[in-house]
């Protein structure tokens, strides 16, 4: 263990997988290493890659859990386990959160201001569906009563990214559950330190052993778990190319049901008549909150050309100060930490390097200081119309502006992707903020803001930004399926 560890008070074995309600040891031999993004230091080692045997443990304990006191919990039972959890992670969840930052690099900063408010909200939200879960019924017309019940899949995987693990966990956790299903969660190989920290609450908080297992390891575990023939469901973060990889896994083994909750190179489209300084507030939160790291980062802006100049000027001399924002991130002053790993932090370097010979680099490209992953905050110009920068998801802080004249150059300027997550609409116009709104393809679009989201409604991606919802209601179809009962 390393220095990083000591002295916290972490109730649990890094070296060993959560089955069945404890720690147990892996059966596969082979382990990872994590280090720390802010100075590449040894943060633990020996984090057992689960192998097929480990897997198959814990689909048949997962199976168990199913089929066992659980499925007979009262609806009200299981909202009690998701209060208890809530209120045990009250106490827990900045310890549990300090653990990812060290190997994400998550400045903990966000704890107490975001991540903590955002996952015990998604807890008591879907604490409060479990006795609200309706069927249908259509009435004998033709001699039959037809009876629809919304039934769990059973046994489900979450296999999550590396740049928000605990809150990844917790968004899948809570409707899987709520809708009497188990689940087991395989972190992502660069933050499984939070994942594993949490295993042993469930319990605590009244879930029965195997309902919520923690399976670490890196892209072979997910794989293993993808191509099980007795998982149902996989409920997947991540990249567009694993993503595919899933959802082919998938086809080939049992058709299990999968939701893919992927990239995106979100537009923010600013017309002139918007309230500048809210415009320019939210493009640049969207693209520094977790140093350019998560998967509705405002990475494109359109801005409309009569005010193109004051935009650009305001925007790049605030992304320029931003530079002074990034530091360690285990300090509670710093904003933004380092990206996650020295493989993030070349393959950005490498897109910044590439994207100077097709646009106009105006602000940043450089690494800061010379230890660790931090990249200053970079802002292109006029990129050429197939510029990769301007094309492909970076997850680092860097945005590409590009300027338009009318609405419909630049709806089609922002459907010009195969991305579709998130968009932003900036305008007084609440006819032309609707309208624009309705147009532009993807999943969400805020109007007057961007890269947020709300537990209420629905979360996800149009295109290949994945399909499948995350949040409110629609999470718990996808951990469902209907059941028609007729009776003669
Ligand atoms: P990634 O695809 O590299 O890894 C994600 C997970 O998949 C990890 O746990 C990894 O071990 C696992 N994995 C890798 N290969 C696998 C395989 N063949 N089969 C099964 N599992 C496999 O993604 P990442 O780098 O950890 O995360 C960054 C990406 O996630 C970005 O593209 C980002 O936009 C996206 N993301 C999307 C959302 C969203 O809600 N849409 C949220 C956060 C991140």
């Amino acid at each position: 263990m390393s220095d990083a560890l000591i002295g916290l008070p972490i109730p649990i074995s890094f070296r060993k997988l959560y089955i069945n309600g404890a720690y147990t040891e892996s059966h596969s031999q082979q382990t990872l290493s994590i280090y720390n993004p802010k100075d590449d230091t040894l943060v633990a080692t020996e984090i057992p890659i689960a192998d097929a045997y480990d897997v198959d443990l814990a689909v048949t304990n997962a199976e168990t859990a199913f089929n066992g006191p659980w499925a007979s919990f009262t609806a009200s039972q299981r909202a009690e386990c998701f209060y208890r959890l809530a209120d045990l992670l009250d106490k827990r969840l900045p310890m549990i959160l300090r653990l990812d930052s060290l190997t994400t690099g998550n400045p903990v900063s966000l704890i107490p201001t975001r991540e903590k408010g955002y996952i015990r909200n998604c807890l008591l939200y879907y604490a409060g569906w479990t006795d609200k879960m309706r069927g249908d019924y259509y009435p004998a017309d033709d001699g039959f009563v037809k009876l629809v019940r919304h039934e769990p899949l059973g046994v489900c995987a979450a296999i999550n990214p590396f740049n928000s693990p605990v809150a990844s966990l917790f968004i899948k956790a809570a409707p899987c559950l709520a809708t009497g299903n188990v689940l087991i969660i395989k972190p992502s190989e660069k933050s499984p330190l939070g994942s594993l920290a949490v295993g042993p609450l469930f319990e605590e908080a009244g879930f029965p052993p195997g309902v919520v297992q923690v399976l670490t390891g890196d892209g072979s575990t997910g794989a293993l778990l993808a191509r099980h023939m007795r998982v149902r469901k996989i409920s997947f973060t991540g990249s567009i190319a694993t993503g595919k990889k899933i959802q082919v896994a998938a086809a080939e083994s049992n058709l299990k049901r999968v939701t893919l909750e992927l990239g995106g190179k979100s537009p923010a489209v600013v017309f002139d008549d918007a309230d500048l300084k809210n415009a320019v507030d939210w493009t640049l939160n969207g693209i520094l909150a977790r140093s350019g790291q998560v998967c509705v980062a405002s990475s494109r802006i359109y801005v409309q050309k009569s005010i193109a100049n004051e935009f650009i000027k305001q925007y790049t001399e605030r992304m320029k100060a931003a530079a002074t924002g990034f530091g360690d991130p285990q300090i509670p002053e710093t904003k933004y930490g380092p990206l996650a790993d020295s493989p993030s932090f070349e393959r950005v370097q490498g897109m910044i390097m590439r994207g100077k010979k097709e646009a106009d680099l105006v602000v940043g490209g450089n690494r800061i200081g010379d230890v660790g992953c931090f990249i200053e905050p970079t802002v292109f110009l006029n990129p050429k119309d197939d510029a990769e920068i301007y094309r492909n998801e970076v997850f680092g802080p860097v945005a590409v502006i590009k300027s338009f004249d009318t609405e419909e150059e630049v709806v089609s300027l922002a459907n010009d992707t195969e991305y579709g997550l998130m968009a932003g609409v900036f305008t007084k116009d609440i006819n032309r903020a609707l309208r624009v709104s309705q147009r532009i393809d993807s999943g969400v679009v805020g109007i007057n803001c961007i890269s947020v989201m709300n537990i209420q409604a629905p979360f996800g991606g149009k295109k290949a930004s994945g399909y499948g919802r995350e949040f409110g209601e629609y999470a718990l179809r996808v951990f469902t399926e209907p059941k028609t009962i007729l009776i003669k």
